[in-house]
């Protein structure tokens, strides 16, 4: 393809996703702009899905939305950067494999000038060639001291690169499964070790629950307060949530304003206690405007409860939980339910 022909093709996609979005009334940021560019793409099979779907329901694209649909498909930030460290690691590597190479070269180099040195030694020498053959060696381990010197200060330098590189894998793995605002882990973390719990419940024979939590009436409190404050209510609760689960539990936020946590080796009605007890502290929490001080007043959740059943599939056994949820917003709100009040 020619460039112009290639500039003709990006300015059209471009124009095209500007025309898509001023369909959908979404304003156009560049990071906006970055998704629906990645969707028309077609590359990110994720996006496409999960616009279309969007797309299919005819829901609004609301400003939570949009910034999730970026921070999920299209913050590429930890995998440019894992791609930097792979490279940064691979480098290092080669280097020192080259390292290696010089070092074992310049033994093998040192080797044989000792080896020619021993068997001119054992033939009869002047005093003069034998001052010369003196003066060879001395000069050849003075090389073979300087070349060492040389691979050991790189070695050490590479060796310092690795760790720092192992180091920022570390944190760039362990960020990529929190959720930025709430600090508790992402959806995706959430997914792995729901398998994971389902596996040990099932080889342990230990009870495995599920708790859906969802903030009532949460849109009506951006309203009145806005965005902003709306933030500090989803710390406030993703703060609560960890304060009142155990340690071997995983509080994770599963959407917008709703979280979920897992709780290993725990029964429904074990879950159902921590649920209460995370449900009452929420409530019996003021919410205040920090800058002005004032009271806005009670925030309440709604928490569903089920316990998973030796096999089922994780889908199912986070549907009973939302079935449990729902049920909880049906009654009234505020309050825990479990599957067993499904009937
Ligand atoms: P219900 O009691 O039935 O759950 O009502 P609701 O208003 O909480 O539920 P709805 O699903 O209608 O609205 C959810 C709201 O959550 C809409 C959206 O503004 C808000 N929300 C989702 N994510 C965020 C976020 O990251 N920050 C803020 N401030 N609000 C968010
Ligand atoms: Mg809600
Ligand atoms: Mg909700």
């Amino acid at each position: 393809m020619t460039n112009s022909n290639q500039l003709a093709e990006a300015s059209d996609q471009a124009r095209n996703a500007l025309d898509l979005m001023e369909r959908h009334q979404i304003p156009a940021t560049p990071k906006n702009f970055a998704v629906w560019h990645a969707y028309l793409d077609g590359d990110n099979l994720n996006l496409v899905n999960a616009i279309d779907s969007m797309l299919a329901s005819d829901a609004p694209f609301s400003p939570e939305q949009n910034t999730e649909f970026f921070n999920k498909f299209c913050n590429g930030n930890v995998e440019n950067e894992l791609k930097e460290m792979g490279q940064r690691i691979e480098s290092a590597v080669a280097q020192v494999s080259a390292f290696m190479g010089i070092a074992v070269t310049g033994a093998s180099q040192y080797g044989s000038s000792l080896e020619a040195f021993t068997g001119k030694l054992a033939e009869p020498q002047t005093p003069a060639g034998l001052s010369n053959l003196v003066t060879d060696i001395i000069s050849a381990t003075r090389t073979m001291i300087e070349v060492n010197n040389q691979l050991s200060h790189r070695l050490t330098t590479s060796v310092k690169e690795v760790a720092q590189l192992k180091k920022n894998l570390e944190t760039l793995k362990r960020e990529s499964t929190v959720d930025h605002l709430t600090k508790l882990f992402n959806r995706k973390w959430f997914d792995q070790v729901l398998d994971q719990s389902k596996l040990e419940s099932d080889s342990k024979s230990t009870p495995l629950s599920l708790m859906m939590i969802d903030i009532d009436f949460f849109k009506k409190f951006n309203d009145t307060y806005g965005h902003q404050l709306g933030d500090q209510v989803l710390k406030l609760v993703a703060r609560t949530i960890t304060d009142c689960v155990g340690e071997t539990d995983t509080a994770a936020r599963y959407g917008g304003e709703e979280f979920s946590v897992i709780l290993p080796d725990c029964s429904l009605t074990q879950a159902m206690e921590k649920a209460e007890l995370i449900r009452k502290t929420v409530a019996g929490r003021k919410v205040t405007n920090r800058n002005t001080g004032k009271v806005l007043g009670q925030v309440t959740l709604s928490v569903g409860v089920a316990q998973y059943t030796n096999g089922e599939p994780a889908p199912d056994l986070i549907h009973r939980a939302d079935q449990s949820l729902y049920f909880a917003k049906n009654n009234g709100r505020n309050r825990v339910c479990t599957e067993t009040d499904l009937g």
